[in-house]
């Protein structure tokens, strides 16, 4: 038995540009043959602005709720950028509790946020890391990259990505970065094991046991 995993997907409304409820991602996940989504809603300083951090879970518990009733594990994560850079970084292992100290971080430094990551166990990886208007993260602050970013409207520049972990002994990974029904299901992981929760998933991408997928057209 091999289980589909979707790493990077996107809510809405927590994530503004998403068209997607939490529920009706699970449904489209399960049509797509999914075991398993990663929700990666934008875990901003501006959201937080806004609203509250109980509404940043808005998406994750709707998809949870479907995910019990269709067979779909579902875990939480994020996709973090704080206010002072571009870039993004998806979040492996999170609790709740680790996303409410995370979002007190977000007017500090990457070095801050990198030491609280690794202080809880989380695996923080640069989400397209090629794409235009992206900065170098230093290597040895990251766990790895997002070396697959089937996102089909935007530059990211996958061969690059990946050629840049395969250099600095960076591990990499897959994910859709759906925001919509058309961009689900292009990547994620295929795996022997189905993790229980988010910290399962972390062991999972620690183990190495995993194969990556990706399909369909990609913009580079
Ligand atoms: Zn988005
Ligand atoms: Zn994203």
């Amino acid at each position: 038995m091999s289980y589909k995993i979707e790493l990077h997907c996107h809510t809405s409304p927590v994530s503004g540009c998403s068209n997607m409820k939490g529920q009706d991602l699970v449904r489209y996940y399960a049509q797509a043959g999914y075991s398993a989504v990663h929700i990666t809603d934008h875990f901003t300083p501006w959201f937080f602005a806004e609203q509250d951090f109980t509404d940043y879970l808005y998406g994750y518990h709707a998809a949870k709720k479907a995910g019990e009733k269709l067979g779909v594990k579902v875990y939480l994560g994020a996709e973090l950028r704080y206010e002072s850079n571009p870039n993004d970084y998806l979040l492996f292992g999170v609790t709740e509790d680790f996303l409410k100290g995370a979002k007190e971080l977000l007017k500090s430094t990457y070095p801050e946020i990198f030491a609280y990551c690794r202080q809880n166990g989380v695996l923080i990886y640069q989400a397209h890391p090629f794409r235009d208007g992206m900065l170098e993260t230093p290597p040895e602050m990251l766990d790895g990259i997002e070396g697959y970013n089937m996102h089909p409207h935007h530059r990211s520049r996958n061969e690059k990505a990946i050629a840049y972990a395969e250099k600095h002994g960076l591990n990499y990974l897959s994910g859709s970065d759906a925001h919509s029904k058309e961009m689900v299901g292009r990547g994620g992981i295929i795996s022997d094991t189905l993790p229980e929760d988010s910290k399962g998933l972390r062991d999972l991408i620690l183990s190495g046991k995993y194969e990556l997928y990706h399909e369909g057209e990609v913009v580079e």
